[in-house]
């Protein structure tokens, strides 16, 4: 099919609430994209960020395939193989990465889902009502962490959302210090705002966020949908801080291409009671596969010191270049923020005529997010298309 063909049918048929780009993007392998016109493109926005191994990695792709052919989405309510193995092989990771004695997990389809269900949790867990989520923060866009997102534009329209959620300044203890009080059952934040404009937090606000939830008895939950699964060059970016929440929330890379979210948190918590949260897909053979085939492949690949290492690189890198419409350059590892001092969208639209597929964070930032597996030679390319397209 050729673009005009696929946009007709697209756009006859579509809601209409997902912006796009006039392309049709059909073919990906490693860190290239191509679409129905046979153009070529790096991709720097890891497809939304869910491409940290890459698009169709050999490994994943096989594990996939493999169980395609024994059992694909199975049934919520028996044990599986697959299940049991892909908990064993994370639990293992985060463990280390958290320092945790032991943790529970609650697989989901997405990662709004998996921040539904550390809400849940918390409220659960605490018998409190409140959370209190961060400015600039974004957490999906189901009602729940719809609510815990801080963009008015997604918000507005969908109200009343639930109630109990207040936003204050991120990065800003004193802030947080007003708020959290008895009846706060969490604090959601993320470790590098993403979609709010890839800010970073600092090592001593995680640090005084740690102790604050503790001394009040509040859940501290970390949005690791974006941030994780080695993009900021550490497994988890509470690594950089070493930092100990009570619920981490993954989503995007961790199904390897396959819809997956993810909650966990530490086991000294305890479970749900039986019965309390579920889904039909959750945690499925299909997706349980592909997730085990991803934690191996950023074992054996060394994925979070190939994001930190390059990252650094390419930050460097951007920094030189003297374009003046760039303000500043921000980020970890893999998952960088240029903020520029006109709006991005036309550069996304020049980058994406001259092969380079990236993203924005808010209106001014440029958000470059490829996959780990990017070959320096590729991000050389970024970075001198950047130069070309800003000057
Ligand atoms: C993408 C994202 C979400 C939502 O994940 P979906 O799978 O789109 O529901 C939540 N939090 C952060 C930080 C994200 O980047």
């Amino acid at each position: 099919m050729n673009y005009e063909e696929i946009y007709g049918l697209e756009s006859t048929y579509t809601s209409g609430g997902v912006g796009r780009r006039p392309v049709a993007l059909v073919k990906a392998q490693g860190a290239r994209l191509w679409d129905s016109e046979g153009n070529e493109y790096i991709d720097c926005a890891g497809a939304q960020g869910w491409a940290n191994v890459g698009h169709s990695h050999p490994v994943v792709t096989k594990a996939i395939e493999q169980q395609l052919h024994t059992y694909v989405a199975g049934q919520e309510s028996s044990y599986n193989d697959q299940r049991a193995l892909w908990m064993r092989d994370l639990a293992e990771v985060l463990e280390t990465s958290l320092n945790w004695d032991s943790s529970y997990i609650h697989p989901s389809n997405s990662g709004t889902e998996a921040i539904e269900a550390a809400l849940k949790f918390a409220r659960y867990n605490t018998g409190r009502p409140n959370i209190i989520a961060a400015m600039r923060g974004f957490h999906g866009r189901t009602m729940g962490s719809l609510s815990a997102t801080w963009n008015k534009k997604y918000r507005e329209p969908f109200e009343p959302l639930i109630p109990g959620i207040n936003h204050v300044p991120y990065d800003n203890i004193e802030a947080m210090a007003e708020v959290i009080d008895d009846q706060t059952a969490a604090v959601l934040v993320e470790i590098v705002q993403g979609e709010g404009g890839v800010f970073p937090g600092s090592g001593e606000y995680f640090a005084a966020l740690r102790e604050l939830c503790t001394e009040r008895g509040a859940l501290l939950i970390v949005d690791e949908i974006q941030t994780g699964v080695g993009r900021t060059g550490r497994w988890l970016a509470c690594e950089h801080h070493q930092l100990s929440p009570d619920i981490v929330s993954l989503g995007k890379s961790i199904g390897g291409g396959l819809p997956m979210g993810v909650t966990v948190w530490r086991g000294e918590l305890g479970q749900f009671k039986s019965g309390l949260h579920g889904s039909t897909f959750g945690g499925n053979p299909l997706v349980c596969a592909a997730s085990r085939a991803v934690i191996e492949v950023m074992a054996e690949e060394q994925l979070p010191q190939r994001a930190e290492m390059l990252g650094a690189w390419t930050r460097d890198a951007i920094e030189s270049l003297s374009a003046r419409r760039i303000r500043e350059v921000r980020g970890m590892g893999l998952m960088i923020g240029v903020e520029l001092r006109t709006k991005v969208t036309p550069v996304l639209q020049k980058l994406m005529e001259r092969g380079v597929w990236a993203l924005p964070a808010g209106l001014n930032v440029l958000r470059l997010l490829p996959p780990l597996v990017i070959e320096q030679s590729d991000l050389e390319r970024v970075v001198e298309v950047i130069d070309d397209v800003l000057k």
